[in-house]
């Protein structure tokens, strides 16, 4: 760890090299941005971004042969330490989405006003895939290289937003035994900032309650079993189980959908709930209830003596999983923060570091410098006027755990 007390003048020559390095780059890192944001990557379609930031990892030094793409889409890189003892121990995993929450035919042409960009996409995460070339720039850099007391992967990975259930990310981890070491830790680096630290990671289960029944005419079969009367009866009882405010539990419904004309009683009706919490128990609690929510509500519909159906689908999960404040990753991002003259503020948030959290590997998420809004619309901006400030948190506290 050449950053911490006791470091020498090389070492400090080195970090005070990187830190006005990139900062002399800031506009070359947003033309980066600007690149990827460009290529569509709905969700599940990644594949023409990877290639092209695949391309990019190689204009930042890696060779090609040492540029994965996985079966299900992931690009990454393993940048091996010049020392041979560094080369087994437990590496440091850098993540960062491909995804985006647009479909393909949403226009990607950037509106850029002095430091903005309006673009969609354009921080979540094109500020992280941003991350990962500096990166990339950085550890191939030999000074950098000759000192790696790790190895380093740079993931960039498909399926992180919605119903991609962090498919990317899982399959990385699920693989890791090809990837030649054991992941030690793991930093997902997700959209604009500097002062947040996400150490609890928000997991979600997500279904989808559907009803039926048989229907009929709305005079002539009137009391017939009701799926939408009866989900609403279901949807107030699930959601007195969210405790938005404190958020331990965040129950949501996000979609519905019932009825076939506007004479009959419904024949089918269903909603789809969100429900998050960084719990993993709680969550698992939570559905069975609102399993057995759903067939209280169907039973008592059809109290006539003809009960609703009921069908749950299951729509995804994604597992949950905390890392204490005082571990030392948490410390060293909380380090980086300060070193930078930004407060450490410590988050909560669903991102691909769930997965390592979840699977006991110590993981954290931040973001990748400058300012942001209105993430997943069509009107998300990004504020490129402090985004140094963040990368230089980023690279600084990599080198930190890595040099
Ligand atoms: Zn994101």
């Amino acid at each position: 760890m050449i950053f911490r007390a006791g470091r020498s003048s090389a070492d400090v020559a080195l970090l005070d090299f990187w830190r006005s390095h990139w900062r002399s780059q800031q506009s070359w890192v947003l033309d980066q941005q600007l690149r990827l944001a460009r290529v569509a990557a709905p969700t599940g379609q990644e594949q023409a971004r990877a290639s092209l930031l695949a391309s990019m990892l190689c204009e930042a030094g890696a060779s090609p042969a040492s540029i994965l793409r996985d079966a299900v889409g992931n690009v990454s890189l393993r940048v091996s330490p010049l020392n041979r003892g560094a080369q087994s121990a437990p590496s440091l995993v850098c993540m960062a989405h491909l995804d985006t929450v647009f479909d393909a035919n949403i226009a990607l042409d950037p509106i850029v006003d002095g430091p903005i960009v309006r673009c969609p996409g354009i921080g979540d995460n094109g500020r992280g895939l941003a991350a990962l070339l500096v990166l990339a720039h950085t550890l191939h850099r030999p000074d950098v290289a000759a000192r790696l007391t790790r190895p380093v992967h740079l993931v960039a990975t498909v399926g992180e937003e919605g119903e991609g259930n962090l498919r990317g990310a899982r399959a990385w981890f699920d693989a890791r035994s090809v990837h030649g070491d054991e992941p030690g830790m793991a930093i997902a680096i997700d959209g604009p900032g500097d002062s947040s630290i996400v150490h609890h990671g928000v997991g979600s289960t997500r279904l989808r309650v559907m009803l039926r029944g048989p229907g009929g005419h709305s005079w002539i079969q009137a009391g017939a079993p009701n799926p939408i009367h009866a989900l609403g009866a279901f949807i107030t009882r699930a959601c007195a189980q969210s405790e938005p405010v404190s958020r331990a539990l965040v129950v949501t419904v996000t979609r519905m959908h019932g009825g076939e004309t506007l004479t009959s009683v419904p024949q089918e009706a269903w909603v789809d709930l969100d429900v998050r919490s960084t719990d993993a128990h709680r969550l698992e609690r939570t559905r069975h209830a609102l399993v057995q929510l759903a067939h209280v509500a169907a039973s008592e519909a059809g109290a006539g003596g003809c009960p609703l159906d009921v069908h749950i689908v299951s729509l995804g999960e994604r597992p949950a999983g905390m890392l204490d404040a005082e571990h030392s990753l948490v410390r060293a991002a909380v380090q980086a923060t300060e070193a930078v003259g930004c407060t450490p503020q410590s988050a909560m948030a669903s991102t691909d570091a769930n997965v390592p959290l979840a699977r006991g590997i110590p993981a954290i998420a931040i973001g990748a410098g400058g300012r942001g809004g209105g993430a997943h619309t069509v009107d998300e901006w990004y504020d490129d006027t402090t985004g140094a400030v963040g990368m230089e948190r980023v690279v600084r506290l990599v080198l930190e755990l890595v040099a």
